[in-house]
């Protein structure tokens, strides 16, 4: 690599409108403004960190005093666009307010607000981080925003829009910057990759692109590390030795053990050999609960490659591999796990070997509960024999079809129906209505359901009351004498 490297995040700085990615509500009403010659006094950029804010206020800066603008866009040649790109220029100011936010650093800006602008015909003021200022600096702002000279522009970038006081936002328009979805920064990479001349594949993308969690800039800064680390050659397997990623065969193996009662000791075993080979175990809790929880969601379909943390040919294996395994216990997995890395945050052990220990007494006692039959389980059981019972009940001589809702009536007694309410009706549909078995009138069933459903949530709610939070010993499961 030459000797004078330029940072990523610099050389590849968007200096026109168009350069910006997935930012286009926030652009075109922008651009509009500039056409139609509407343009505010005060804008507030709020949006997530690294995805363009400033960025955008420079270009819009740009634009605003560009000498020959192009197509809405500013031309990059003429002084003002070059003094701008520079950070030179006298009608761009930019303030950060995490470190000026003391009022003296607004009074100062106050005074300069009046004097007209050297170049352009506009004096642009940046304001960073705008929602770091003091009260009394947003006092003194606010008092500049209420009669702002014409050529004054403010745009306030925050990524809190919540602690910017509403006297502030009344007088502000709004422009909201979204997170850039995972395949749009895996696109914007590649496209990088081509240009630099990096050897790359599909998953050391969706890593890079992954890391920067919806920011341009924080990928920029990843994939600068990485191109370090790997040698320029952002393929998979680098970047998962350089992240520490353990695979998922190997948190496969882990939660396995976890739920094989065959094999408990299994588990210990892997915490073992983690810690021999000096890995950080409390960052493996927390992958196996972000495997476990993804295992939910690809049981509840609603992983999607944006919300998740793993390449799409993981996910496809990982959904494959934990086929046999019902939702309700990886989500009770997943909520122990969660539990247990909290505990172990809360301790503030002191040491390496201290979390090992706290983790494999843990481990063990979570196998073993794990072992017992969780009550959902169980009622989901309980249900499924009734259902059976009852499909065989009603198979023969039925006529109608059954309400289907009923089905899910869960183990008791026979109940008597209540009193039918008195009704002009005639005698023989009293009669059916007061025979459980009976054949025909709809509503008089539709009535009989109703009461049956409520008596229902009454035993649910007792049978829960009764037993919720607690492991139920399964010689304690009542028999069904079936
Ligand atoms: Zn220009």
């Amino acid at each position: 690599m030459a000797g004078n490297h330029e940072v990523l995040s610099r050389k590849y700085r968007p200096q026109r409108f168009q350069d910006v990615i997935h930012q286009n509500l926030a652009i075109g009403a922008l651009q509009n403004a500039v056409k139609s010659g509407k343009i505010g006094h005060a804008y507030i950029f709020f949006g997530p960190r690294g995805v363009g804010k400033t960025t955008i206020a420079r270009i819009f800066a740009k634009r605003l005093n560009c000498q020959n603008p192009i197509d809405n866009e500013p031309c990059n040649q003429c002084d003002s666009c070059q003094e701008i790109t520079k950070g030179i220029s006298g009608d761009v100011l930019e303030i950060d307010a995490a470190s000026n936010r003391g009022i003296e650093n607004i009074r100062e800006l106050r005074d300069n607000v009046k004097f007209t602008p050297m170049g352009g015909k506009y004096k642009v003021y940046i304001i960073d981080e705008v929602h770091m200022l003091t009260d009394q600096s947003f006092n003194a702002l606010l008092k500049t925003l209420e009669e702002p000279p014409a050529h004054v522009v403010f745009v306030l970038a925050t990524t809190e829009y919540h602690k910017i006081p509403e006297t502030i936002l009344s007088r502000c328009q709004d422009f909201i910057f979204k997170k850039v979805p995972l395949s749009v920064l895996q696109d914007y990479a590649e496209n990088l990759c081509k240009e630099e001349n990096t050897k790359y594949d599909s998953e050391g993308l969706f890593w890079v692109a992954k890391k920067g969690d919806g920011s341009v800039r924080d990928m920029l800064s990843f994939m600068e590390q990485a191109l370090v680390f790997t040698d320029n050659r952002l393929l998979g397997t680098e970047i998962r030795k350089m992240i520490g990623y353990h695979g998922i065969d190997f948190l496969s193996d882990f939660i396995k053990s976890l739920v094989d009662s065959d094999n408990p000791s299994k588990s210990l075993q892997i915490i073992e050999n983690l810690y021999q080979e000096g890995q950080d175990i409390f960052k493996f809790l927390w992958d196996s609960i972000e495997f476990t929880h993804t295992l939910c969601l690809l049981k509840d379909s609603a992983a999607d490659s944006e919300s998740v943390n793993y390449p799409r040919e993981d996910l496809i294996k990982m959904r494959k591999d934990f086929e046999s395994i019902d939702l309700i216990s990886l989500n009770k997995l997943s909520f122990r796990l969660f539990e247990l890395f909290e505990k172990v945050k809360t301790l503030r052990l002191r040491n390496s070997f201290e979390i090992k220990i706290f983790i494999e007494i843990q481990i063990k006692k979570l196998t073993d509960d794990l072992a017992k039959p969780s009550l959902a389980g169980l009622v989901d059981r309980i249900n499924h024999l009734i259902l059976m019972i009852q499909d065989q009940d009603s198979a023969p001589s039925n006529n109608f079809e059954a309400p289907k809702k009923q089905s899910v009536a869960p183990v008791k007694e026979v109940q008597t129906p209540p009193p039918p309410k008195p009704t002009i009706e005639s005698n023989e549909k009293k009669e059916i209505s007061q025979t459980p078995q009976a054949t025909g009138g709809f509503s008089s069933l539709e009535a009989m359901a109703k009461d049956v459903s409520s008596e229902d949530a009454e035993w649910e709610k007792s049978f829960k009351n009764e037993f919720l939070g607690t492991d139920v010993d399964p010689s304690k499961v009542p028999k069904l004498g079936l």
